[in-house]
């Protein structure tokens, strides 16, 4: 579906209301092929699907996370273990402690 928005030399990045699984993980914040698209859910993101009241606030710092996370996927960068958006977010707690920036060796590698 993504690929009819895109072509070989630009990158889609889908933001989706729809909660997204994967056959291996019950479900996934986000998805990315290195050298093509991502998608990002948004759902799981809200404050209101457990049952708090919203924070567009940490809303949207969520969403920048994950797309910054997935587009990082796009040009190749794998899962880090430094103080990086590349960190692994298994749960939304992961998302929130981890910084909305790539580290320096993630930007090097950008490069
Ligand atoms: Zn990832
Ligand atoms: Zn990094």
């Amino acid at each position: 579906m993504l690929e009819n928005y895109s072509n070989r030399s630009s990158h889609a990045i889908g933001v989706v209301d729809l909660d997204l699984f994967v056959s291996n993980l019950n479900f996934i914040f986000g998805t990315a092929q290195f050298g093509g698209n991502a998608i990002v859910a948004l759902p799981r993101l809200r404050q209101s699907f457990y049952g708090l009241p919203d924070d567009d606030t940490l809303f949207f710092q969520r969403i920048a996370k994950e797309v910054f996370h997935e587009l990082g996927h796009v040009m190749g960068l794998r899962h880090c273990t430094n103080h990086c958006v590349m960190q692994f977010s298994n749960s939304l707690n992961d998302t929130d402690r981890k910084p909305e920036a790539f580290c320096q060796e993630c930007l090097l590698l950008l490069e």
